[in-house]
């Protein structure tokens, strides 16, 4: 089934609102092709997303200012202040929408921080759905992916969702066919990576190598078609992973594991350091799961599947 881009039903702008929870899933870049530096400082990327069922939430409930709350085993790493993406979601969005941002956001991460998944970029998506719907902005939907282009280069695909092609700094989307249900093995690692750190080791690594041709994208395409694991193991492929791995060698460690131990096709998550593993089935995916954390190669082991639909409200008691 083609991944669903409609809007969610609108919820009604309540006289007395209720708080809204929205959860929003993580994303795996299936591929990613990095091209040039450019002015502004991005780089070109052509890669296609996946949107797995690990999820943040964001609750948005009434408040007589703007504060924010984080909750999960990662939240020390999450700034408290504006640095937070979900805050400077709800003020981009107030801003637009021309109401003051009283809101109080409690965050629920499940996502590890850092890790290559666009957590952050999630708990933004929420947070703009999460608002909207308290406040009873009902921004239009072009609208919404425009602000969320405005705050990072994945938040949009966190508000779509399922499996989609992106292009310019990845926040150019068209939706990609892909069959089926994918199962998939997440290899958390002790600490995170910094993303312009990764980017910034690619561009010292093709000053010194010979630069690789990029990876075809045809192959990639054709296997989420063909629903078929196997094609879509050997089509994996992501041009941050040397970056990643020249930062974090002890990767290589845990993606030899995930290969012996029978995955059906491994690579570096976006710029890592999560290592995400195909199975060939759920049963698989249980399976490598708990061999994968006997290993002894990571931090914590999660099993998702994709694609997944993206930033939803989940609970709201407003009428
Ligand atoms: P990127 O999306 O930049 O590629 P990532 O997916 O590897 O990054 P994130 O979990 O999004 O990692 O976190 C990147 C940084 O963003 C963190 O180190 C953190 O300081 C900051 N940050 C801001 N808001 C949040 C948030 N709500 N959740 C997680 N991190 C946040």
């Amino acid at each position: 089934m083609p991944p669903d881009y409609r809007r969610p039903p609108p919820v009604k702008l309540a006289s007395h609102p209720e708080p809204v929870t929205v959860r929003a899933p993580a994303k795996l870049n299936l591929h990613l092709s990095v091209g040039l530096l450019r002015a502004d400082g991005f780089h070109d990327l052509t890669t296609v997303y996946q949107a797995v069922s690990l999820y943040d939430e964001v609750t948005a409930s009434p408040a007589p200012e703007l504060s924010v709350s984080v909750r999960g085993e990662d939240a020390p790493l999450v700034p408290l202040d504006d640095g937070n993406l979900a805050v400077r979601a709800a003020r981009a969005l107030a801003a637009a929408a021309g109401v003051e941002p009283l809101v109080r956001l409690d965050i629920v991460k499940a996502i590890p921080v850092a890790g290559g998944l666009a957590g952050g970029s999630a708990d933004a998506a929420a947070a703009l759905v999460a608002c909207d719907a308290l406040w009873g902005t009902a921004m239009d939907r072009a609208a919404l992916l425009d602000l969320a282009a405005d705050l990072g280069s994945d938040v949009p695909f966190a508000l779509t969702g399922g499996t989609a092609l992106g292009t310019g700094r990845g926040e150019r989307l068209a939706p990609v066919l892909a069959i089926g249900r994918w199962h998939w093995v997440l290899a958390v690692a002790e600490s995170g990576l910094s993303t312009p750190e990764v980017y910034r080791e690619l561009d010292r690594k093709r000053e010194r190598d010979v630069a690789l041709a990029p990876e075809p994208l045809d192959s990639l395409i054709n296997a989420l078609r063909s629903g078929e694991p196997t094609s879509l193991g050997h089509a994996l492929s992501n041009d941050l992973q040397a970056a990643a791995l020249s930062l974090r060698p002890a990767l290589r460690r845990t993606l030899d594991a995930g290969e012996d131990l029978g995955s059906t096709g491994r690579v570096v998550s976006g710029s890592g350091p999560t290592c995400a593993f195909l199975a060939s089935s759920s049963d698989d995916a249980v399976r490598l799961a708990a061999a994968l954390s006997g290993a002894g190669v990571c931090r914590t082991v999660r099993a998702a599947y994709g694609p997944v639909a993206g930033a939803r409200v989940v609970t709201t008691t407003a009428r």
